[in-house]
């Protein structure tokens, strides 16, 4: 897509122009050499009595564009220069993506992917929710739909955080292999069987990580309340291996305080009994089984390589075990679905008695098999919008509470993924790590530990290498001599 910005402001930067392009232009890249026939055009200025902005975009549908002063609009909060030039832009945009497509996105010109800590923010400073509804509706045209989830969402949050205390962490531990790869899957997860020949080497090394997280976590004064082991599909590796991993996790990383022990097993048919003993019998408390849909012809459509039976049959085994909660990700927007089959998936995992339910959005990154076909990328996305909408009406009238919500790049029909579970049955590790209100210590290819500062004002990021190779070439270290410094500064 061609991008044309004259920016007479110091706010904002290109990178935001793009990431308001995508929400009608979902699937654009923005190489100077472009043969998309879309294009986009803001002007950005600074007058007398404020910003304006204009915008123009033009697709093979036509062309349209619009204004947006800041003198007429009221903010509900004050808003430093920053916010009012994101807005007053968002907002030209939106009138122009209306005029052209005629719908609005439901997250208004919102870019950000975690909007329900804007929520949080306001709320938790004793702001009254008519404002943060006000915030959202007005300011950044959300709409009311999501502005509802995203204060019930804030206010769970904010119980559930309630308790930890500044010294209480998180622990990430990475498992990037699995038996096949999914044509939408975009996570760096191995599924080639020459390099399952790197998991035994993997493990070893993962475990000397873990080894020194541990001895860090004592060292800074840290507390675990939650642990997640994710992937890939960790319940791929054979018994011997989880018991290698389970036992040494148990060992090294200090346990007495933990809240959360989370397991994603991910594809169920890796799941057997003599696994779910080890799994259960090193205190795991919380086991994701994910369908994503139970419907085989979505199944096979999204190149998922288990059958619908292969769910069934793991999530009533698992069931037989006492795991506090188990959790199922589904998906909305998978190519060959109707609204009859996503809405049975629902109903099918909630007469498993899941205690919690995870709903994503489909989104496709460039790393998938997948790609931008005739229909996938609907940013418009009817069909995704009304299952997301059931999700939410259902859960609600069954007491299942979103917790914890986030949003991804090039989602069909711009919507979100929500965590949805009954009280008591969060994920507590899924909003430590995407409020930013704890730091988490990573181990693994692909894992990122993020320091969070005692005052929440201090983030940062250490990043393991993304591939297994690379992570077992890296020198060992899980970068403690940055740890130590970010926290010595206090
Ligand atoms: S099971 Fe999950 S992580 Fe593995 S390929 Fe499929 S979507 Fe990706």
């Amino acid at each position: 897509m061609k991008i044309y910005i004259e920016n007479h402001t110091d706010y904002l930067n290109d990178y935001y122009f793009k990431s308001l392009c995508l929400l009608y232009f979902h699937s654009e890249k923005f190489p100077v050499e472009d043969s998309s026939p879309n294009t986009a055009r803001f002007i950005l200025k600074k007058e007398d009595k404020g910003l304006t902005a204009f915008c123009e975009i033009s697709s093979p549908y036509g062309k349209a564009s619009a204004e947006c002063k800041e003198e007429d609009i009221v903010f509900t909060i004050p808003t430093p220069g920053e916010e009012i030039a994101k807005s007053i832009t968002g907002k030209a945009l939106l009138a122009a993506g209306y005029k052209l497509f005629g719908f609005i996105p439901p997250w208004g010109h919102i870019t950000g992917l975690r909007p329900v800590k804007r929520a949080r923010f306001y709320l938790e400073r004793g702001f009254s929710e008519k404002k943060v509804r006000r915030l959202f509706e007005n300011d950044h045209n959300v709409s009311r739909e999501k502005t509802d989830l995203s204060i019930d969402t804030a206010y769970n949050e904010i119980k559930l955080l309630s308790d930890l205390e500044n010294n209480n962490c998180g622990v990430y531990v990475s498992i990037p292999f699995c038996p096949t790869r999914c044509d939408y899957c975009s996570f760096v997860s191995y599924s080639n069987q020459k390099l399952f020949k790197l998991i035994p080497d993997y493990l070893a090394r993962l475990l000397k990580d873990i080894k020194k997280t541990g001895e860090i976590i004592r060292e800074t004064g840290f507390v675990p309340s939650a642990i997640y082991i994710g992937g890939g599909t960790p319940s791929f590796l054979s018994e011997e291996q989880l018991e290698f991993l389970l036992s040494g996790i148990n060992k090294h990383i200090p346990m007495e305080n933990l809240r959360e022990f989370s397991f994603e097993a991910g594809r169920p048919d890796t799941l057997t009994k003599e696994k779910l003993n080890i799994i259960n019998k090193y205190g795991v408390n919380r086991i994701s089984v994910n369908p994503q849909t139970t419907n085989q012809t979505v199944l096979d459509a999204i190149g998922r390589k288990h059958t619908v039976e292969d769910f069934f049959q793991a999530a009533k085994l698992v069931k037989k075990y006492d795991f506090k909660t188990v959790n199922a990700d589904i998906i909305a927007g998978l190519p060959k679905d109707t609204f009859e089959s996503f809405s049975k998936t629902l109903d099918d995992v909630l007469s498993l008695g899941f205690e919690n339910v995870t709903v994503h959005t489909l989104s496709i990154k460039n790393a998938a098999e997948m790609k931008n076909e005739e229909g996938i990328f609907d940013p418009a996305g009817s069909l995704a919008r009304e299952c997301v909408s059931y999700v939410g009406k259902t859960l609600k009238a069954k007491n299942y509470r979103p917790y914890y919500l986030y949003r991804q790049k090039r989602t069909v029909g711009n919507g979100e993924n929500t965590g949805y579970s009954l009280e008591g049955h969060e994920c507590l590790y899924n909003v430590m790590m995407m409020e930013e209100t704890s730091s988490v210590f990573a181990c693994g290819a692909g894992a990122i530990t993020k320091l969070v500062s005692s005052d929440g004002e201090h983030i940062e990021r250490i990043a393991f290498p993304k591939f297994p190779f690379e992570y077992l070439e890296k020198e060992e270290g899980i970068g403690e001599e940055r740890i130590k410094s970010f926290f010595a500064k206090g």
